[in-house]
């Protein structure tokens, strides 16, 4: 990364003095005007300045990308520097999405005529990407990641513990057994999940719709959820909450459910107990009594992977329409809708935003919110957004052999290092690997192949009942993929669940 004490763009904070500061809360915030953006605290601040990146590397970016066919799909929590480029970019092959929406822009990208595909993520995101290119028949189109060594992930690391081998062993000898994977997790672990148990993969924004509907769909189904232990709670929680709802409430949600129905749903539900992602743990008691303290007049957002605590309040939030638990793409669109419509009924007082999942979303966020406010300029609207940080907060070090700490890395206890709601692992991508990758590519991503292999999604040479992995991890990719389509389990699944169950 960059030194950010010599580059050209001043603050965002200092540069535009009209915007009004935020009030003096005990979280950093980022406040969004039409013109600017105000921050507190360096964190803050230095999310504000990459929102005004260097031109000459946003130029850079673009021809690069132009002389080279390359496409570009980048996850919403890349650090500021790199997705103040990526969405400064001309280019129309760079996308920055949810981990599902990178796979499917990847493939309207080769469609469109990109010979390469660079994925800014985590392994899996890049192993996904591919898959979803095979299926489609864009086998001839390069993948890369921008690091050379494994970029992991604590949540998919838990899939690969025995007792997660175990938890699927107990879910193969149960009848009707469904289990719902969440995408977070590589393709051989999806493959060997496969091999044993009917498999489908959810991501946090089609996971409850696709719970409804199973349970829906097949009789006495019984679904084995994992890895992510708090999205099972969390999950197990909202079942519990619905069950609760009357009967129209319910059929609104889902028309082949009743209040009996997903009560006799709920024993059938189990989640796996050991699997956390390090992020979304950092949003505990101490962060939601804080945000329950100061800021009570606050909007909640929080993904579906954060501790019981967050979900509960974003969830009650959600219930009293100040609020939204879901995906990235949930989140990012409960913001633009809400500044929608305060700007519709003329309300000028600034909302604030608690932003209950990665910092990094905030880019995406704060251009998005400023889209609007420029649409309807003259509102004079602003908007706040605020990274709650927990004390035990992760910081990212220097030394290669100890890349993560735990603890903050100084200042109120958010910095650019990473002591904050920041992913270690997401950061590994960063703007001068993507550069250094980016020269080396040429025209049709194949020449260079024997130095770029490290580079390429992890090609796995396991072989599980005859079957390759990208193969068999592939299959529960593309039921949920139909799922998406249709709405319903595909056909061949629910055969699977009631077979192998027999
Ligand atoms: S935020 Fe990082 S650790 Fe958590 S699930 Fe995403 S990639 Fe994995």
């Amino acid at each position: 990364m960059q030194d950010t004490e010599t580059r050209d763009p001043q603050p965002s904070g200092t540069a535009n003095p009209a915007v009004t500061p935020p009030l003096a809360p005990p979280f950093p915030s980022l406040v969004i005007a039409e013109d600017g953006f105000a921050a507190q605290g360096a964190f803050a601040e230095a999310q504000a300045m990459y929102l005004q990146p260097d031109t000459a590397a946003v130029a850079r970016l673009d021809a690069l990308l132009e002389t080279h066919a390359i496409g570009v799909v980048a996850h919403f929590y890349m650090d500021a520097e790199l997705q103040g480029v990526l969405s400064s970019a001309k280019s129309p092959h760079i996308h920055i999405a949810d981990s599902l929406m990178m796979a499917d822009r990847a493939v309207a990208m080769a469609e469109a005529g990109a010979r390469t595909i660079v994925v800014l993520g985590v392994d899996f995101m890049s192993e996904n990407v591919r898959a979803t290119l095979d299926a489609a028949g864009h086998r001839d189109v390069a993948v890369y990641r921008v690091a050379s060594k494994p970029i992991g992930c604590s949540l998919a690391e838990s899939a690969e513990a025995p007792a997660y081998a175990a938890y699927l062993k107990r879910a193969s000898r149960s009848p009707r057994a469904l289990h719902v994977i969440y995408v977070n997790t590589s393709l051989q672990i999806k493959a060997r999940a496969q091999a044993l148990v009917p498999t489908l993969t959810c991501t946090s924004s089609n996971v409850v719709p696709m719970v409804l509907q199973a349970f829906a769909q097949v009789p006495e189904l019984q679904i084995f959820f994992g890895p992510d232990t708090y999205m099972g709670q969390n999950l197990t929680a909202m079942l519990r909450a619905l069950s609760a709802l009357d009967a129209d409430s319910i059929t609104r949600l889902h028309p082949e459910h009743t209040p009996a129905s997903l009560a006799q749903a709920l024993p059938r539900f189990h989640h796996f107990q050991q699997g956390v992602c390090i992020v979304h743990h950092m949003f505990g008691d101490r962060v939601v009594e804080r945000v329950r303290r100061d800021y009570a007049d606050a909007f909640i957002t929080a993904h579906l992977e954060v501790p019981g605590e967050m979900f509960g309040l974003g969830f009650e939030a959600q219930r009293q329409g100040r609020g939204v638990v879901g995906s990235t793409s949930n989140i990012l669109r409960f913001i633009t809708d809400t500044i929608a419509a305060k700007i519709n009924q003329k309300d000028g007082e600034r909302p604030r935003f608690i932003l209950g999942t990665e910092s990094g979303m905030v880019t995406s966020v704060a251009r998005a919110v400023q889209q609007i406010l420029r649409e309807h300029g003259g509102s004079g609207l602003e908007a706040e957004i605020v990274f709650p940080v927990a004390s035990e907060a992760i910081a990212r070090t220097d030394d290669a052999s100890l890349p993560i700490v735990p603890g903050v890395a100084g200042g109120e206890g958010c910095t650019t290092a990473g002591g904050c709601a920041t992913c270690p692992y997401m950061k590994m991508n960063s703007l001068d690997a993507l550069f250094d990758l980016l020269e080396r590519i040429d025209a049709a991503g194949q020449a260079a192949t024997d130095t770029l292999a490290a580079y390429r999604p992890k090609d796995y040479s396991e072989r599980i009942d005859g079957k390759s992995v990208a193969e068999l991890g592939a299959v529960s990719i593309l039921h949920m993929r139909e799922f998406q389509k249709t709405g319903r389990l595909p056909a061949a699944l629910v055969e699977d669940i009631i077979n192998r169950g027999a």
